[in-house]
């Protein structure tokens, strides 16, 4: 497992499927950011507390502003960060409360394919 340190996430193999380049990647260190998904504010409201409330330290950065598709106006999206040190305690209690709900595996998913 290297790190992308570009795009802040985990990589399986040599080329970061995000940027696909290799030279930004490295051996991962416990303190480095690491995208742990990126959802809509409705969600980013709820795994907020959650992860407050495990005590596991996130940032949380807003991207773009809104934009329309499908007739609905999407607000901004959020994306969280762990720490690798956490990530991967953060991605069982969000993978485990969330189970369910479609739209958040596929967040979690997807920052880490
Ligand atoms: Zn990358």
């Amino acid at each position: 497992m290297l790190y992308c340190k570009r795009c802040n996430r985990l990589v399986e193999g040599e080329i970061c499927p995000k940027c696909k380049k290799s030279r930004h990647l490295r051996a991962p260190e416990v303190g480095d950011p690491v995208l742990l998904c990126t959802v809509r504010y409705a969600l980013s409201a709820m795994i907020e507390p959650l992860l407050e409330e495990e005590k596991i330290p996130y940032s949380k950065a807003a991207l773009g502003g809104s934009a329309f598709l499908g007739g609905s106006t999407i607000l901004e999206n959020y994306a969280f960060y762990v720490p690798y040190g956490a990530y991967a305690g953060a991605l069982e209690l969000l993978t485990g409360i969330f189970a369910d709900d479609e739209e958040v595996r596929l967040a979690l998913r997807e920052a880490a394919d």
